[in-house]
């Protein structure tokens, strides 16, 4: 504490990211980032945008950008905001949407409390069930804005579009918003995404480039909704940074979406490599929540979750532990290449003994 802070710094809880270690030192299944690159057609984007023009701010609208992804996902460009990671959009989200009184699982995204903390919003959070499914009759009660990943994080589990849209209705007659954070959308069965919010006006989905397009390092997520919602973005957006995004991940980010084929490609790597882990985990007599996501959420029978990560740390892996009420003897394990997850395995088959 400095007594040069003021109140509010003071009252702050950071949010604490994963560790980034230098390259190769580890295997690194802590962050949920894509094991395989980039498209190079956004390799290519962004080296032709490091050019004299870097001289000049970037466009404060993103419009091409914001096309690209208007086109991909049948909506309109009024209809899509873009940010700095969809860290940022959240934090916009929550300063536009929510005054009080907010609900969101117990499990759960754990960036909610801290924007929460930051603008000042008191929330409840309602506790996930014990297979760690949320049941959406828990958020039919009054409330001042719902937030939750779909598929949640950290547990992977995915909720039915039939209720992601039950509990948007009820919002509606509330006259209240609720957002779901679709990071890891696109490696669910079906790949559900509530984008088309059935004609709703209150309902927000929030995405990243982060996870199924490879691309942690440039810092890049959209939402998709109505226009309303969309303008109450960009009045924070535009009272905090004109430029949140920069040339280069303008460019890249654009290159991304328009290429869907080599996307759908890797995305089915990870998927198809994520069902040969959890069979093999399975087997192995480890407890694995079924998971729609680019993780596993797991637990090691008869091993502590800090043991586990220790033991898998020793054995030059990183994953990601929460040492929180409920979940402290689970691991959360990002999906590697199929050579990086065998060596998970190997070392899985070792500890579980
Ligand atoms: N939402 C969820 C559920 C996440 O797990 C993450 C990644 N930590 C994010 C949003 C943020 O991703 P980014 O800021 O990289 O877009």
């Amino acid at each position: 504490m400095s007594s040069y802070w003021n109140q509010r710094t003071q009252k702050l809880s950071p949010y604490i990211p994963g560790e980034q270690p230098r390259d190769g030192e580890f295997i690194k299944l802590n962050t949920n980032e894509n094991p395989y690159p980039p498209s190079p057609k956004v390799i290519e984007a962004i080296k032709a945008a490091a050019a004299d023009t870097m001289r000049l701010y970037p466009d404060p609208v993103c419009g091409e950008l914001r096309e690209a992804i208007a086109g991909r996902y049948g909506v309109t460009p009024e209809q899509v905001f873009v940010g700095n990671g969809s860290d940022e959009v959240l934090a916009f989200a929550f300063g536009a949407f929510f005054d009080q009184d907010i609900l969101f699982p117990d499990i759960t995204y754990s960036f909610y409390p801290v924007y929460a903390g930051l603008w000042d919003i008191s929330f409840r959070s309602i506790p996930v069930s014990d297979d760690f499914s949320i049941n959406y009759k828990d958020y039919l009660i009054p409330n001042g804005g719902i937030i939750f990943p779909n598929p949640n994080a950290p547990t992977g589990r995915s909720l039915p579009l039939e209720d992601i849209f039950a509990i948007a209705s009820y919002q509606e007659k509330l006259g209240k918003v609720l957002i779901v954070d679709e990071a890891y959308a696109a490696f669910a069965a079906g790949r559900v995404s509530a984008v088309s919010s059935g004609g709703r006006h209150n309902l927000l989905t929030v995405h990243t480039l982060s996870k199924a397009f490879s691309l942690a390092g440039l810092r890049v997520g959209f939402a998709i909704g109505s226009e309303e919602l969309i303008e109450g973005l960009n009045r924070v957006k535009d009272s905090f940074n004109s430029y949140t995004l920069d040339r280069l991940a303008q460019a890249g980010a654009a290159a991304a979406i328009r290429d869907s084929d080599y996307y759908e490609g890797i995305t089915a790597k990870v998927i198809a490599t994520r069902e040969r882990v959890v069979a093999t985990l399975i087997a192995q007599g480890f407890t694995v929540i079924p998971s729609e996501a680019n993780f596993l959420f797991i637990q090691a029978p008869g091993k502590p979750g800090p043991e586990f990560l220790v033991a898998l740390r020793e054995r030059g892996i990183l994953v990601r532990h929460f040492n929180k009420p409920r979940i402290a003897d689970y691991l959360r394990v990002s999906i590697g290449t199929d050579e990086e997850m065998d060596a998970f395995l190997a070392a899985c088959g070792e500890i579980g003994k």
